[in-house]
């Protein structure tokens, strides 16, 4: 009768909730799943490209046995520039995959941010140098904040490397840190080349260049902007980028004074 209708009505929608909620599960694990795949074919990708360049040193020496010492010198000396190039992805790749757990191994402290700047900004001044950079500290405040010190050095040096390698000879790099009661703000503003408007919102993918050719030449991985990202998101903070082609580039970085466990 009536009731047995209900119960099969009830016991409808029952499974129907299960399977909707079952089928949004499965869509979510298919992007994450597609994600990851594309990850690993980049790494592998990645990876292989100096291993190809190695190879190819390595054989045309060992086709010619009697080449000149001046030609064995060269090559090597190529092939060490591989091998580094190599090692350089392997540990960008290992501080990112130390990035991705989620807010887990963070070890935070309290630091004095001024310093913390101070100290990334003396170990990049000799890279500024070779190309007359300016790179100028304009802090408004000093600032004691609760972060994991290795992390967001890894962010704020990726920044400033950035912001010098993609520059003109001659330009300026500004770094410049206030706060207020809740958060501090981090600028690092440069008078390089710029981001076209359309690419703006891929630069913090892993991987993605602007310009490949141009980046791997100055020894880009393309990993720098994905790590700063996900170091800023750990402290639940928020980076942001704007950029006039040709003038430069400006990031601004936000992040809470006090931690915020999940
Ligand atoms: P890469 O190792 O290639 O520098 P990143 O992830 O650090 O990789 O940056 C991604 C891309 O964003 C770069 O290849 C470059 O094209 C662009 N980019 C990053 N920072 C700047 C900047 N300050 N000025 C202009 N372009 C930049």
């Amino acid at each position: 009768g009536y009731g047995e209708n209900y119960l099969h009505e009830d016991a409808y929608n029952e499974t129907k909730q299960i399977s909707d909620a079952f089928n949004k599960l499965w869509d979510r694990y298919k992007v994450l799943d597609a994600s990851r795949e594309e990850f690993v074919a980049n790494v592998s990708h990645e990876l292989k490209t100096p291993l190809t360049s190695m190879k190819v040193l390595a054989d045309s020496l060992l086709a010619q046995p009697e080449a000149p010492v001046e030609l064995y010198q060269e090559f090597m000396g190529d092939l060490s520039q591989e091998i580094e190039r190599e090692n350089k992805i392997i540990n960008d790749l290992l501080s990112l995959v130390k990035l991705d757990k989620r807010g887990a191994n963070l070890n935070i402290k309290s630091e004095n941010i001024n310093e913390l700047v101070e100290r990334i900004l003396k170990r990049l001044r000799p890279l500024a140098a070779t190309r007359n950079i300016e790179l100028v500290f304009e802090s408004f405040r000093t600032v004691s904040a609760e972060v994991d010190e290795v992390k967001l050095s890894l962010a704020v040096t990726n920044l400033v490397e950035n912001a010098v390698k993609y520059n003109k000879e001659d330009g300026w790099v500004h770094v410049a840190l206030n706060a207020d009661h809740k958060y501090f703000y981090l600028k690092v503003a440069d008078s390089g080349i710029g981001i076209p408007k359309e690419e703006t919102e891929h630069i913090f993918e892993r991987f993605y260049r602007v310009d490949k050719s141009h980046s791997r030449e100055i020894g880009g991985t393309g990993l720098g902007l994905a790590i700063a990202r996900n170091a800023v998101v750990m402290h639940r903070g928020a980076i942001k980028v704007y950029s006039e082609p040709g003038e430069g580039t400006t990031f601004t970085v936000r992040i809470p004074l006090t931690y915020i466990s999940q």
